[in-house]
């Protein structure tokens, strides 16, 4: 009997472990980063312990696909999953969020600090040719960054932010970090 209760949790474990986990980069999957960043957003509003959130996109990735093949891809994004995850503490919140999009929230961050080791993370993805069996093969990655205002809501709000900051960087050239703040004083600059 003991030896099936056994199994029974060794197997609970694992439906908890696949229904939480990206099986291909081993972080979190985007439903349990769903589940997680409520918690890290109450803290905000009840302790205003700062936070940062975080969207990284890979650069011209289909571009990677399409030159070495979606396998050699999928080692791709399972390594610079890798990277960012050295780069982040205990208390902070790394998931794939998409396909080769990930969504980061640095607890107890300011917006320069956040800027500081987005900085540093991107150096590191861009710096070193990633190794792929034979390949040597060149990555980069932009990133949108948001730090919690009074104005935002919910996490979705920041979210969205990061977003437009992500967006902003793609469009200003790939392989940059920018923040929702410089995208409201350029387009306060343009009105
Ligand atoms: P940009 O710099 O603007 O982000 O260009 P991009 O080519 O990276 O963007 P786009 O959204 O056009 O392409 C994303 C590609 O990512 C397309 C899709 O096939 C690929 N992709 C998404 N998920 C996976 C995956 O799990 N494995 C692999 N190998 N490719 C994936
Ligand atoms: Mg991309
Ligand atoms: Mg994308």
């Amino acid at each position: 009997f003991g030896i099936l209760i056994f199994r029974l949790k060794q197997s609970m474990k694992e439906v908890t472990r696949l229904s939480t986990i990206d099986s291909l980069t081993g972080l979190y999957n985007r439903r349990q980063f769903t589940l997680l960043s409520p918690i890290a957003f109450d803290n905000w509003k009840r302790l205003k312990e700062n936070i940062a959130l975080l969207t990284y996109d890979l650069d011209n990735f289909k571009l990677l696909n399409d030159t070495y093949g979606h396998p050699v891809g999928d080692v791709v994004l399972k390594l610079v999953a890798t990277k960012i995850q050295q780069c982040v503490r205990n208390k902070d919140i790394l998931a794939r969020y998409g396909g080769e999009e990930f969504v980061v929230i640095l607890s107890d961050c300011s917006l320069d600090d956040a800027k500081n080791w987005a900085e540093r993370v991107r150096g590191v993805i861009s710096k070193s040719p990633l190794t792929v069996g034979k390949l040597k093969i060149n990555v980069t990655v932009s990133i949108g960054i948001t730090e919690t205002t009074p104005a935002d809501e919910s996490l979705d709000d920041m979210v969205n932010k990061a977003d437009s900051a992500l967006y902003n960087a793609k469009n200003t050239g790939r392989n940059k970090v920018s923040s929702y703040l410089e995208v409201v004083s350029l387009n306060s600059i343009l009105v």
